[in-house]
């Protein structure tokens, strides 16, 4: 069956579908809607072997009801306009959910990484980095990128390294990008935090036990089989931290196959065999699969895509076997897929919320940049010297003695301590706020899902910023 929506209108459609639980005029409900700036940049790269190819890439700008626009930049043959728009979209409304006080924005370039060596993607990185200065597309006040599909900590140090040379008298050049190297000014905590993210949220969905009950499930992440699509930042760290929250990580996709095991597999060995082999292929397991699709439908509590979007259609949603799918990824489940899905009783955790860490700590590194102060740098030794006066209080006053297992908890807290508290709060408080909108709404009698939940919720704080601004009495 084809699907008949563009991404970005899917994100549309989910947000009309939002909207009409709201009272905003309608001219405001278009002005949070709409897509305020998107460029398409176009230049010639050199290749080694000395031929000229032209590239294309996009920054769209989604929102400027706060500044500066935050979003990550990708690298991906499936880039274009609509997909670059409906990203930066789909980044206002996460900004707005995890209250992070940033519009959205996106950015991306249509090509496959593996096809180019280290030197050419430098090379393309640094010219459309260029690009972004010379359209007034980047800087700590104006749109700040991050990494996305495709691009790490290396191209993020390109983008810095490029933009300090263009201003090299800007106090705030750093915050001009997140995701950064921790070397170059970066943040503890940020390479992990979607993937940790995800499992934040899913703790805190998964700990609500009339939930759990309608699903069929126990409460908790203990012992719930999960199956990952996409090995890589988000993917491979949302696995790891599932496992290390005593899931059991039964099922990893990636593009040329997908390895099962019931017993859960061990994620720290898995990364390492793809380290050393570039594949998770050929890693021990009992069915190795060579159509990745297959993947999905494996039976298992907890769906975790974490790839590319559109990867839940119409066609596959009714052989999804998981009681839970929870959005890594942005846009993983199509509009279609996605009634399939709610029809059949599985509850989808939606992009908007569940990968909301990456923006999150990018927001705590933005801060950290621009105070010029490491989290921590200040509190750390007096708390560490309270609690151990602290502690020979009690030792004094009981007889008894810590042990040194007991004594390894006393410490003040350091920067990636910081991070993932506020990381944990950020996602703990968002879930709350969405379960919430919809307990309100099933009070009426109005079943509303979590996705609708989520857009409910950013409408209302994006329309609170329009009144702040004065423009909407
Ligand atoms: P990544 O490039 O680090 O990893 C993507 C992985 O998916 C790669 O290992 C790739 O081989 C694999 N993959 C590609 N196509 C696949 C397919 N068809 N089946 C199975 N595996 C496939 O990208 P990432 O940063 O982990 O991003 C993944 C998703 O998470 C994207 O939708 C992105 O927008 C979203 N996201 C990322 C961040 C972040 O901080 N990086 C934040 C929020 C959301």
């Amino acid at each position: 069956m084809a699907e008949s929506f563009s991404f970005f209108q899917k994100v549309n459609t989910d947000f009309d579908k939002a909207a009409r639980f709201t009272e905003y005029p309608r001219g405001l409900l278009e002005q949070i809607k709409i897509c305020n700036n998107s460029c398409h940049f176009t230049f010639p790269i050199k290749r080694d072997d000395g031929t000229i190819q032209t590239i294309h890439g996009w920054r769209a700008e989604h929102s400027h009801h706060i500044l500066p626009t935050k979003g990550g930049i990708r690298y991906s043959t499936l880039v274009n306009e609509d997909e670059i728009m409906a990203l930066a979209a789909l980044m206002t409304y996460k900004c707005a959910l995890v209250d992070v006080p940033f519009g959205g924005a996106k950015g991306g370039i249509q090509l496959d990484r593996r096809e180019y060596s280290e030197s050419e993607l430098e090379r393309i990185t640094r010219r459309y980095t260029y690009e972004l200065i010379q359209k007034n597309y980047i800087g700590p006040g104006i749109d700040v990128p991050a990494p996305d599909f495709g691009t790490g900590e290396t191209e993020m140090a390109w983008i810095l390294d490029t933009y300090i040379t263009m201003a090299p008298d800007k106090l705030n050049a750093m915050a001009c990008v997140t995701g950064k190297p921790i070397t170059q000014n970066g943040i503890h905590g940020r390479k992990e935090a979607t993937g940790r993210g995800v499992v934040f949220g899913l703790q805190e969905a998964c700990s609500v036990v009339e939930d759990m009950k309608q699903l069929g499930l126990p409460p908790g992440l203990h012992g719930k089989k999960v199956v990952v699509q996409g090995f890589g930042n988000v993917g491979s760290h949302a696995a790891q931290f599932l496992m290390e929250a005593d899931a059991r990580v039964t099922g990893i996709i990636e593009r040329n196959g997908g390895i099962y095991d019931p017993r859960g597999f061990d994620i720290e060995k898995v990364a390492m065999h793809r380290k050393e082999t570039g594949s998770i292929r050929g890693y021990p397991c009992t069915q190795f699969f060579e159509n990745p699709n297959d993947g999905l439908e494996l039976e298992c509590d907890i769906l975790v895509p974490a790839a590319l979007e559109n990867q839940l259609t119409a066609e596959n949603a009714p052989r999804i076997k998981a009681a839970i799918v929870a959005e890594a990824a942005n846009g993983p489940t199509t509009p279609d897929a996605d009634k399939i899905l709610q029809e059949r009783g599985i509850m989808i955790i939606p992009d908007t919320f569940l990968n909301a860490g990456g923006v999150t700590v990018s927001y705590f590194e933005w801060l950290r940049n621009l105070s010029h102060v490491r989290f921590g740098r200040l509190g750390k030794r007096f708390e560490d010297q309270a609690q151990h006066a602290m502690r020979r209080a009690v030792e004094k006053a009981t007889g008894y003695q810590f042990s040194d297992n007991e004594l390894e908890i006393i410490h003040g807290a350091d920067e990636e301590d910081l991070v993932n508290s506020g990381l944990q709060d950020t996602m703990i408080n968002a879930y709350q706020e969405i379960r919430e909108t919809r307990m309100q709404y099933k009070n009426k009698n109005n079943d509303v899902d979590c996705r609708t939940a989520a857009f409910i919720n950013a409408i209302h704080k994006i329309a609170k910023s329009y009144m702040q601004l004065g423009i909407f009495p």
